[in-house]
């Protein structure tokens, strides 16, 4: 049966390489995706598929009903693309001025579209239901996950699995890590209002300069001294701002940072510990504070006994020695929220190109994947959902 559908897969594969360049020469901004969707809308409602557009804003859903009892599965794929000036010279450059598609998620989405079209045409055979889940924003903060969510999208799921197509990985190769799998971003603002004053009569002001040299150095025992050494986690001041001349005591300070943990216990823990820390070290000195902490995105978790069976498909299809374990992903991704409402699984898929000299990393101006991690995305996702 799956060998069929491969077959299928294969034999669709040019038209998934046209939809692909299609979308890469028409890339378009985080929510500000227009053609995108509509194209997918399209390609879905041919199918005979039921779909929903404009979800949680600009997402597209398509639904298809196996003729078989089985729990609801849901496959995700991103379709927005950044603000870069695409430098490569292939022949489906993008034709959009200072917009690219140099994550991959044109790739993504030929990919569940193709996915989409074999799995409509065998729909008797497919066990539950499945959801195809078109995410538009991913690349943005705030980003559509967590709106798509609200507006239901996940009504019903059982089960979420989403893919990267990743540029450095050879193609073949499929990395996946149980548990925790990405650091989870936060960020925080501090404005410290102190009294300024002249340079020579600091008795008569609240220093912010000094209050907030005391903070920076004070955060900086939050991760040495209150997180678990087991645990990583990072907690940097990025930006310190305040006075102007050599004998003024300026009236305030501004001090922005990041934090990136791994575990959600480690991440409550610095985010009260950097509130109460800020608070009582302007106290101390007498000086007001604004504080905002900004919880960004959380960590991809993945679901420990889901991963094992991907893990098990992607050995199937690939063999032991293109399996990656163990490695956690750089950067965050909003996929991490649908993993806050139910289990799920995030992987790569390698795309390397087979010339070294065009092998970029993602989001950069020279970015591009081997089209043939279509496939191999086709391929676990099909697994997965028939499996
Ligand atoms: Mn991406």
């Amino acid at each position: 049966m799956l060998e069929n559908i491969f077959a299928r897969l294969e034999e669709i594969y040019p038209e998934l390489v046209e939809i692909r360049r299609d979308f890469h020469m028409y890339p378009e901004l985080s929510h500000e995706e227009v053609r995108t969707p509509e194209k997918i809308a399209e390609y879905l409602t041919n199918l005979g598929m039921d779909v929903k557009t404009g979800v949680g804003g600009r997402g597209v859903i398509g639904t298809l009903k196996g003729g078989k009892p089985g729990r609801t599965v849901a496959i995700r794929a991103d379709f927005d693309a950044l603000p870069i000036e695409e430098e490569t010279d292939v022949p489906y450059k993008s034709r959009i001025p200072g917009v690219m598609h140099a994550c991959g998620h044109d790739l993504h989405t030929a990919a569940l579209l193709g996915v989409a079209k074999v799995l409509s045409e065998v729909r008797e055979e497919i066990p539950g239901t499945v959801k195809f889940i078109h995410q538009f924003a991913e690349e943005a903060t705030p980003g559509g996950a967590k709106p798509m969510i609200e507006d239901g999208c996940l009504d019903g799921v059982d089960i979420i699995y989403g893919a990267h197509v990743w540029s450095t990985d050879e193609l073949g190769k499929v990395s996946i890590k149980e548990g925790y799998a990405s650091s989870a971003q936060d960020d925080f603002n501090i404005v410290i209002h102190g009294k300024g004053g002249h340079g020579s009569q600091p008795h008569l002001t609240v220093d912010p300069l000094v209050t907030g040299s005391q903070l920076v150095v004070n955060l900086q025992q939050i991760v040495s001294r209150r997180v678990d050494p087991l645990q990583a986690a990072a907690l940097t001041v990025g930006s310190f701002i305040s006075g102007g001349a050599n004998n003024v005591i300026p009236d305030k300070a501004i001090i922005k940072g990041t934090v990136r943990t791994f575990d959600e216990e480690a991440r409550s823990i610095i985010e009260e510990a950097l509130e109460h820390v800020t608070k009582s070290t302007c106290s101390a000195n007498g000086a007001h504070v604004d504080y905002e902490y900004i919880k960004d995105c959380p960590s991809i978790y993945n679901d420990p006994s889901e991963t094992k069976r991907v893990v098990e498909v992607a050995r199937g299809l690939f063999g032991e020695e293109n399996l990656i374990t163990g490695i956690p992903m750089m950067g965050s991704e909003d996929f991490a929220f649908y993993q806050k409402e139910i289990p799920g699984v995030y992987f790569l898929v390698g795309g390397r190109m087979k010339e070294e000299d065009a092998v970029y990393p993602h989001h950069h101006p020279k970015f591009n994947v081997d089209e043939r991690a279509i496939v191999n995305i086709g391929k676990m996702f099909i697994s997965l959902v028939m499996g």
